[in-house]
């Protein structure tokens, strides 16, 4: 198959790193230069971190952190309220639970989707934005007016996706969800150097200091601990609706101070370290109900934007590209007919929307409020699954999943019924 992928995110990337190794020739359509990746720190959970380890992924060349303990406490006490042991992740989950610098996690997976390895390697054209998307035609339209038909088109194109007015028939604006987040990164050398500080650094502890008011500082290392990620989610009035979700807006030491001045003395002083800090509105768009139309599919946020309390985004742009990569996996007897690749985004469906819109729902609580997302999370679990209530078994529920058995599962049904007719 030819296939046409538009984003070079993370999404776009295992995408295309997927359907490489399954024999496909894959080409990236992305607006950028690449230079604009902003630096922070991303989750890699083991749902995900399972799927790129078996593609040959370099967790030392990416610099890597794993996960060895996540810990729950109050903002201004520092006193744990919960402890989860995550070093024995690896025999439990079959991976390590990482903590990636995103620039580090896009350039290994870069190095993947276009170097040397099974498959052809995937060709990347960069500053080619898609103006338009023509899923009846399976064809993509550039900013220079050129033309391109393909087998299979995947739009990776992130939050803002304008490929989902050719799958829903309209716009779905992400609302506001009254919260923003600070993010902003310390060099650990930095903070190392002040004795109060000191004690706290850890290799490959998360930690996540609450308060009241939905306020939260989430701390992880990342960069081979040498780099201290923060991202500062509280109420935020100024977050309404008009906002367009954005990464990259300015903040302050002062509107950090303003938000967690009853913190703990001690990371009072960290706060006032901070640089380079960023505010990043939260918005929030309901799960759609299908991603497909003809031979076009959405992936990543562009399906399925989340807020951060999960720390599943990332996680589930890669199940998406495991589920992708399994499904498309032909036979050699196989003939890729268009009634055939558009059977195989069904079964997609089939393994992805209900996962990942239910993490969608989680994601807009955090794990320790898992009340507030209970009915609606319901509908989006497999019947029998409870909703989880506690840090662990949110991790057991997120973490045990794999999204490779799972499509191996649903493929090898449709193949013993004979590659039976779906309802498209
Ligand atoms: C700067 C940044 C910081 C983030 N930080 C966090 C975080 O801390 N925690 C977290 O959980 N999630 C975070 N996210 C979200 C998380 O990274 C994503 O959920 C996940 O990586 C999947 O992203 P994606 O590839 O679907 O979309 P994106 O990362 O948004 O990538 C979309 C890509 O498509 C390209 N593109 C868009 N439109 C077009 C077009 N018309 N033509 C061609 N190319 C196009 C964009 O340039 C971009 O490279 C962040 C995202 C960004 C961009």
């Amino acid at each position: 198959m030819n296939v046409i992928i538009v984003g070079g995110g993370i999404a776009g990337l295992s995408a295309a790193l997927g359907l490489r190794r399954a024999g496909h020739h894959v080409r990236i359509f992305e607006r950028s230069s690449f230079l604009r990746e902003v630096g922070a720190a991303i989750n890699v959970c083991p749902n995900a971190s399972r799927i790129l380890l078996q593609w040959g992924f370099d967790t030392k060349r990416a610099r890597l952190v794993a996960a060895r303990r996540s810990v729950v406490a109050p903002g201004s006490s520092l006193k744990t309220l919960v402890d989860v042991d995550c070093s024995q992740f690896p025999s439990v989950y079959g991976a390590s639970f990482f903590f990636a610098h995103r620039v580090d996690l896009h350039t290994e997976l870069q190095r993947l989707a276009t170097g040397s390895g099974p498959g052809s390697p995937v060709e990347i054209s960069l500053r080619s934005e898609v103006v338009n998307y023509a899923a009846d035609q399976s064809s993509v339209t550039l900013s220079d007016g050129s033309v391109h038909h393909a087998d299979l088109i995947v739009a990776a194109d992130g939050v803002h996706t304008t490929a989902i007015h050719q799958v829903i028939g309209h716009a779905v604006p992400a609302v506001s969800t009254g919260s923003a987040a600070f993010r902003f990164l310390i060099p650990s050398d930095v903070l190392r150097k002040d004795s109060d500080i000191a004690p706290l650094l850890e290799d490959g502890a998360l930690r996540v200091l609450v308060a009241e008011d939905r306020r939260r500082l989430v701390w992880y290392p990342c960069a081979d601990n040498t780099v201290q990620n923060f991202v500062g989610i509280h109420t935020d009035l100024a977050s309404d609706g008009a906002e367009k979700e954005d990464w990259d807006r300015d903040a302050t030491v002062d509107d950090l101070l303003t938000h967690y001045h009853d913190f703990h003395p001690t990371i009072i002083r960290i706060l006032k370290k901070a640089t380079s800090i960023k505010r990043w509105p939260l918005l929030y768009r309901d799960p759609i109900p299908t991603w497909t139309r003809g031979r076009l599919v959405l992936i990543g946020d562009a399906a399925h934007p989340m807020l951060p309390h999960q720390g599943q985004a990332g996680a589930q742009a890669i199940e998406d590209a495991g589920a992708l990569s399994e499904l498309f996996t032909f036979a050699e007897q196989t003939s890729t007919t268009q009634q055939e690749i558009q059977s195989r985004l069904w079964l997609f469906e089939q393994v992805r929307v209900n996962r990942a819109s239910a993490m969608q729902v989680f994601s807009n609580a955090g794990q320790d409020e898992s009340w507030k997302i209970k009915e609606q999370a319901k509908k989006y679990l497999p019947e029998g699954v409870e909703v989880p209530r506690s840090p662990a078994e949110f991790m057991r529920h997120n973490f045990g999943y794999d999204v490779i058995d799972d499509a191996r599962e649903v493929l090898g049904g449709y193949l013993r019924r004979g590659g039976e007719e779906v309802d498209i």
